[in-house]
């Protein structure tokens, strides 16, 4: 192994087969979701999951990847490169490891964030049963993050927008305004849903068949697209004062950031995976962390993802801009230079030993 970018994929269908691949050659159990829809080429789009380790264990390392889509470049190449190095067999033999490869495949596939239904699986965990929240901020910016024409004027008058909503809320507001999550408006951006997607249901799926007896359960989640190029920030979603989070500064020896306390680059969110997770296992004490790499600068991913809204709702994907869009958005989300991946194979490395000592000697 030269270097470690030959863990990673180009494509969604290469990095499936080469997840697979992996999993076999180093015993791991596998099970697998199909996807209702195909990719373009008519191919299946489909959840894998690889299992290694005792499947009676009380004690587990889940890795997931593909839960924004497009992002799923980089948490395939880390699962692949833990099961291809070998690096898995240093986990105590005690502990189930469990890899969820693009648990939205749809997107995956696609070089999109969302899932088939628009939805951002991140924002999707909510109890529907409850309400929704209202995101003012949102309302507000609706018409100038999701334009329904993409032409440079447009582009243009609408960042201006959106920059002058900065300017008077701050950047942490205008984010929470924008990422934060919204539930009103189902052709926008980070729209959360109307109820479980797809990914969402297939998600609580294998937690309970694959993780149901487990009392310890550390989660890595992997993301790109927010934060310094290449630098892997550890955010948790805990709620700050919430036992998880106390557990999760513990074992990563407070190298983890708290959106809900302001420490992290991300504004406070809802109807995140954790949320999902603590409802499917209620009796799991679960340690979550997104383990959130940088790309390009925060403007220009923003830019991505409003003209990928806009491809997605009133473009030709087979058009020549659709192509052009398409090519951002993978520049935006996976950071295709080598530099890149040995920074996130080395911070991936890092994490995934620090949870398992964690796990074992907390
Ligand atoms: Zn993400």
């Amino acid at each position: 192994m030269a270097s470690a970018a030959e863990y990673f994929s180009d494509h969604y269908q290469s990095a499936r087969a080469r997840f697979l691949e992996a999993a076999r050659a180093e015993g791991a159990e596998i099970k697998s979701w199909p996807h209702p829809l195909t990719d373009a080429e008519g191919r299946p789009l489909v959840v894998d999951v690889a299992l290694l380790g005792p499947a009676d264990a009380q004690q587990a390392l889940l890795a997931i990847s593909g839960t924004h889509g497009a992002e799923g470049f980089c948490g395939s190449g880390a699962q692949v490169g833990w099961l291809e190095s070998g690096l898995w067999r240093e986990a105590p033999a005690q502990v189930r490891q469990v890899f969820v490869h693009g648990i939205n495949p749809h997107g995956f596939a696609n070089l999109s964030r969302v899932t088939q239904e628009n939805v951002d699986l991140n924002r999707n965990f909510i109890d529907f049963s409850q309400g929704v929240p209202r995101n003012e901020g949102y309302d507000e910016l609706a018409s100038a993050l999701a334009p329904s024409l993409w032409d440079e004027e447009t582009r243009k008058t609408t960042a201006h927008e959106i920059l002058a909503y900065g300017a008077e809320h701050g950047t942490m507001a205008m984010q929470a305004a924008v990422a934060g999550g919204q539930y009103h408006h189902p052709d926008g951006l980070f729209f959360g849903g109307e109820g479980p997607s797809w990914s969402h249901r297939t998600l609580v799926d294998i937690l309970q068949s694959c993780l149901g007896r487990v009392r310890a359960l550390a989660i890595i989640d992997y993301h790109t697209g927010l934060g310094p190029y290449g630098y892997g920030e550890r955010i948790c979603t805990h709620h700050g004062s919430k036992a998880g989070a106390r557990r999760a500064s513990d074992w990563y020896g407070g190298d983890v950031t708290v959106p809900s306390l302001g420490t992290s680059s991300s504004p406070e969110l809802h109807g995140l995976l954790i949320e999902g997770i603590e409802a499917a296992l209620p009796e799991t004490e679960a340690t979550m962390i997104a383990l959130e790499y940088g790309t390009q600068p925060l403007p220009e991913v923003l830019e991505a993802l409003r003209a990928d809204n806009w491809l997605l709702h009133h473009g030709d994907p087979a058009s020549e801009q659709g192509r052009a869009i398409k090519a951002e958005m993978r520049r935006c989300f996976y950071g295709d230079a080598d530099d890149w991946k040995d920074m996130i194979w080395e911070r991936a490395v890092d994490t995934q030993r620090l949870a398992l000592a964690g796990l074992t000697e907390g």
